[in-house]
């Protein structure tokens, strides 16, 4: 699976969406078509995807609890 530069002219695929296609995600063959999409809608799955990847460690407990012992001193 790739994302690369959309060569041809077309629309984006999401609807609602009139942008023409910046971009097209390529799968060689696992869905039926290269999904075609513009950078705001690839802006726009980015920041969904990164909902669900969020990196771990930045809100571990570990790292918080030696904080707040000496804040309660
Ligand atoms: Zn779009």
């Amino acid at each position: 699976m790739q994302i690369e530069r959309c060569t041809k002219v077309t629309k984006c695929d999401f609807i609602g969406c009139n942008n023409l296609a910046d971009y097209s995600f390529s799968t060689k063959g696992l869905i039926k078509r290269e999904l075609a999409f513009c950078e705001d809608c690839l802006k726009g799955m980015y920041q969904e995807i990164a909902k669900l990847q969020v990196p771990k460690g930045t809100n571990s407990h570990f790292k918080l609890r030696p904080k707040i012992k000496k804040e309660t001193k």
